[in-house]
């Protein structure tokens, strides 16, 4: 016995919450539900602190939001995608003010905005610094009032259903019971997040091991612009807990081991007073992350157990301006680092944060299968290029999440049954593949935990801040080693009753597969641009890579990458200039 909806969303964040609020106001004859492998306030969303970024008004402008996010980007976004998310962006966050989402506000009552990284005007909304927290509250409670939308909460999706060239549906666990469920579904939104837990040192929850990346990627549909994974500038040592970039919007400075501020020798402008907007705290990440690189080979940083350090400063701001902007990060600090940064200067170094590519899709979230939908994180519109602004992800996951709903919708009220035999046929393989890791001896050594400790480090060695032709042959190979070792693992837990072990292992099959296309892409990728520095090719090479790589999984599991042109409508490529 199967279930069956007409649309399937899979992910309870702010993009799957987005997008299932959407189907229903659409259509509300269309049965909809949302599968979540955690309870949905859980998901990932909810630890975003800093903001979401929209024209407010005022000076600002559409044409210098869209800029901003097109130069941050190093011209790799596409153009059309940006010009409808800036315009788009506005209403959905006005939306979620309208649901019940507490916006800061400035003393006489109109929304207040904060700069960010890369962005040359005040545009960043935010409720306080937990601005995740509050979007994600308001979209859940927003889905309560639709009781038609139906939730399987801690239920593990494994496998998408697919019949030539069609999407049927998933299979899943029930977490709580181990029962392995079919779901049919005439189409299939994925809304799964990103993938930091590929590499070791990240912001990123537990959760995110970019399941719906290789989900879609086993089931045919490509991945774009996976050689992206962005470095946030600013985590806490150890723990990698983000250190929002409001921080350093409100003024905050970063200070080398000589208590220099090192980015005025970076190409980011001078330390002079003025504007916060004209920090060079305020530089876009890639370049931040890739100044503390070299930091560190100056011998400026400072060393400790959990590697090089530099010191990121709020003391000038006092402990009115931290209380009221930014009480989180006081918080954190004093929960996780012993520290006050009222008085202390709190210790950080680059973190991987978020990923700029993801499943491909077009403006409406289709994903190049019948059926198959995406947005959020999980997906690659394009808006991001080679290097997302801070406080773009949010609106991105209302805008386009909205749209894929959307067109979720209409392709599911238009569409024919999904149920099949071949969905059932795979449906029952994938039955069997599961019980088969239940029941399996292992032949070889390996822990699952090593594997995963083995992957993040072979990651980070070879997939870095920088990285070159040796460095990801290297990791390539290991890969390979490592997806063999894995085929030969065993788990110990053959429980059925929150097995985590087995949710640890299909995590880890899906990790795999995200890491072979980050890394094949990055290699394929002979040029230097955003987040992807190659220390064989430093520079950006317009010629050959003004165009996004699609990773398309072989029948023998092998990764192929093809090139599709970047869309540009208004702002053709030039150099990115910051602090002048
Ligand atoms: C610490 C932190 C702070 C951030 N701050 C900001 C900020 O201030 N501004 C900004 O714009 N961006 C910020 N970001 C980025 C932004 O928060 C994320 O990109 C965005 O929230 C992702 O939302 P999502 O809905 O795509 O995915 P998520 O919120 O990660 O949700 C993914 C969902 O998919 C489900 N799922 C995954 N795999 C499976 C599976 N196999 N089966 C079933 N369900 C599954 C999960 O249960 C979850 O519900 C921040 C990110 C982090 C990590």
């Amino acid at each position: 016995m199967a279930v069956a909806h007409d649309v399937l969303v899979v992910g309870g964040g702010g993009a799957g919450l987005r997008a299932a609020i959407a189907v229903a106001e659409a259509d509300p004859r269309l049965s909809v539900a949302i599968v979540s492998k955690v309870y949905p306030m859980r998901s990932h969303t909810v630890s975003a602190e800093g903001g979401a970024a929209a024209v407010a008004g005022g000076d600002d402008s559409l044409d210098e939001h869209a800029y901003d996010t097109v130069s941050g980007s190093d011209w790799l976004c596409d153009q059309d995608a940006v010009e409808a998310f800036v315009g788009e962006a506005p209403r959905e966050l006005l939306r979620l003010e309208h649901q019940g989402c507490p916006w800061s506000r400035t003393p006489d009552g109109h929304i207040a905005v904060r700069a960010f990284g890369g962005m040359r005007k005040k545009r960043t909304w935010f409720a306080a610094d937990k601005t995740g927290f509050h979007m994600l509250h308001t979209l859940f409670q927003t889905t309560l009032s639709y009781q038609d939308i139906v939730r399987y909460d801690e239920w593990f999706v494994t496998s998408l259903l697919v019949d030539n060239g069609r999407v049927g549906g998933v299979v899943a666990i029930e977490l709580a019971t181990g029962r392995i469920e079919t779901i049919i579904a005439k189409a299939v939104i994925m809304c799964t997040g990103g993938c930091g837990r590929v590499y070791p040192f990240t912001t990123n929850a537990n959760i995110k091991t970019g399941d719906g990346m290789a989900l879609a990627y086993r089931a045919g549909a490509p991945l774009k612009d996976m050689e992206f994974p962005q470095y946030h500038p600013t985590g806490l040592p150890f723990t990698g807990i983000l250190i929002t970039e409001a921080a350093r919007a409100e003024g905050g400075w970063l200070l080398n081991k000589d208590g220099y501020r090192y980015l005025q020798d970076y190409d980011l402008g001078r330390p002079e007073p003025g504007p916060v907007l004209r920090s060079m705290e305020l530089g876009p990440r890639d370049r931040l992350s890739q100044a503390f690189v070299h930091e560190v080979a100056k011998g400026r940083t400072t060393d400790t157990p959990y590697g090089p350090i530099v010191h990121l400063d709020l003391r000038h701001l006092g402990a009115d301006v931290i209380d009221a902007k930014l009480p989180f990060v006081r918080e954190l600090c004093a929960r996780y680092e012993h520290i006050d940064p009222v008085r202390e200067l709190i210790p950080v170094r680059p973190v991987i944060h978020y990923m700029m590519g993801g499943i491909h899709t077009d403006l409406d979230g289709a994903a190049g299968l019948d059926g198959l939908y995406a947005a959020g994180e999980a997906a690659c519109v394009n808006i991001n290029g080679a290097n997302r602004l801070g406080s773009n992800s949010l609106p991105e996951l209302l805008v386009f999440g909205a749209r894929a709903g959307r067109a979720a919708a209409a392709f599911a009220a238009s569409a024919g049954d999904a149920e099949s035999q071949a969905v059932h046929a795979q449906a029952k393989d994938e039955r069997h593949r599961l019980e088969k890791w239940l029941s399996r001896q292992g032949e070889g050594p390996d822990r699952i935990a090593d594997l995963r400790t083995e992957m993040q480090e072979t990651m980070e060695n070879g997939a870095g801040i920088y990285r070159d032709e040796g460095s990801l042959a290297k990791a390539a190979n290991e890969l390979q080693r490592l997806r063999e070792r894995f085929s030969d693992a065993a788990i110990d837990d053959r429980s059925r009753v929150f097995n985590t072990e087995l949710v640890a292992t299909l995590e880890l099959s899906f990790m795999l597969d995200v890491a072979e296309s980050i890394v094949t892409c990055a290699l394929r990728r002979a040029e230097s641009r955003g987040a992807h520095q190659r220390t064989d090719f430093p520079a950006r090479d317009d010629e050959r890579f003004l165009a996004h790589s699609l990773a398309h999984r072989e029948p023998d599991g092998t990764c192929r990458v093809a090139y599709l042109p970047v869309t540009i409508t208004r702002w053709p490529p030039s150099e990115r200039v910051y602090g002048r």
